[in-house]
């Protein structure tokens, strides 16, 4: 007797969707496809200099240290750099808060293991992370999405929803969002902390892109409001800002819960790459008190978000909306109703450009004429080129 190995697969995983850049992924590169697909930052950014640096002095300095087993809170020194960075940004913080993830994408997995059982709920933004809801999925959770419009989710549909869901938590990216590029205002912000402290669930922001700020006051992160004392979780990453191949974030969590998050990571990695993280730290101390560091990315993603923004403004269909940004790397772009993004894929892929389908971002109910660009990963000239491609294969559905 031989059961097909599939028969061993759990519940949980025979529900679990591929990430859309994987179902898509053999179309999505190549050489002459121009791809507004992937959230790849421009390797042109990539300090490879200054990590070299980095990993030479952490290997020539403590060899012994980095290449050895390591605790599962995180190298003291680089907590110590994500604690300043997190305090500069307005939200005081020490190192003993602090664990340091295999990106950001592992604290999501985490709280997905250490807070949620098979049934609870979780509101999200609409459209919001997929990849968040794939994890969070995992760990059984049930993810209801949360009314939401262009200064991100509404309060008093918030309310609704947990008087009728009672969540356990809700997940937020408000600066930047992926997809839609948008930032919650302070003022939304205020009226989000409340209902949030009112009815006594926690937050998760999840907050990769916030550095990568080209317009406007930077504002700091919703889990610093000091109503949402011992109820926030924030994820933070260097996978924008540095290199996401590196595979280093940093979770800030309630003194009750930390414990339980290093546990739970222990179980799952034991720790972060110890290599990894003390160059990370001394890359920070080195290089990353320079306020102006980022500039150069900011100025050609404003660039390349304007080049894009304006592209689609003269070619798309009329009736056609979009995100304006002020940082990030999406703008989310609404084609009039009828059209169906899913459909307008192939097309494009015919024509040598690429994108997201705004299926991909729903958890419920998805919109699709919706559709998400990114604008970080190619200069202007393939930007202009890119969206005449698509404004074609529009035109040719
Ligand atoms: N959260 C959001 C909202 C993201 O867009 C991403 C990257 N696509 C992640 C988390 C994961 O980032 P990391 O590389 O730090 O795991």
């Amino acid at each position: 007797m031989s059961r097909p190995a599939e028969e061993f697969i759990s519940r949980r995983m025979a529900s679990h969707r591929p990430a859309p850049l994987r179902k898509y992924g053999p179309w999505l590169r190549g050489p002459n496809i121009i791809s507004f697909a992937g959230g790849l930052p421009d390797p042109e950014f990539f300090d490879h200099r200054g990590l070299r640096e980095a990993y030479d002095h952490v290997l020539d300095t403590d060899p012994g240290r980095a290449l050895q087993y390591a605790n599962g809170e995180g190298e003291p020194d680089l907590r110590e750099q994500a604690a300043r960075m997190l305090t500069e940004e307005g939200y005081a913080t020490e190192p003993a808060d602090l664990m340091i993830t295999t990106g950001s994408q592992q604290g999501i997995s985490l709280i997905g293991t250490v807070l949620i059982d098979p049934g609870d709920v979780i509101l999200v933004e609409s459209p919001t992370y997929m990849s968040a809801v794939r994890a969070f999925g995992l760990s059984g959770a049930t993810m209801i999405s949360v009314e939401t419009d262009l200064d991100g989710i509404v309060p008093d549909d918030l309310q609704a929803k947990i008087n009728q869901y009672q969540p356990k938590l809700v997940y937020l990216i408000p600066t930047f969002q992926n997809p839609t590029g948008i930032t919650i205002p302070a003022e939304r912000r205020d009226a989000i902390a409340e209902v949030i402290s009112r009815n006594d669930i926690l937050l998760v922001e999840d907050d990769p892109y916030s550095e990568l700020r080209f317009f406007g006051e930077s504002l700091p992160p919703l889990a610093s409001d000091p109503r949402l004392e011992g109820r926030a979780i924030l994820l933070s990453t260097l996978s924008k800002v540095l290199a996401p191949g590196v595979r280093i974030g940093w979770l800030r969590a309630p003194a009750a819960l930390k414990p339980l998050f290093v546990s739970a990571k222990q179980a799952a990695d034991m720790h972060t790459s110890a290599i990894d993280q003390m160059a990370a730290a001394y890359y920070a101390d080195q290089y990353m008190h320079d306020q102006h560091r980022l500039d150069p990315v900011r100025a050609a993603y404003r660039e390349r978000c304007e080049c894009m923004g304006s592209w689609i403004d003269k070619l798309f269909p009329e009736g056609t909306r979009r995100t304006y940004p002020d940082g990030g790397m999406f703008i989310w772009v609404g084609l009039p109703d009828g059209y169906d993004t899913d459909q307008l894929l192939g097309p494009a892929i015919e024509s040598g450009v690429t994108f997201l389908p705004g299926s991909s971002f729903y958890a419920d109910n998805p919109v699709r004429s919706n559709f998400r660009l990114s604008f970080c990963t190619h200069g202007t000239e393939k930007i202009e080129e890119g969206v005449k491609r698509l404004a074609a294969a529009i035109e040719s559905l």
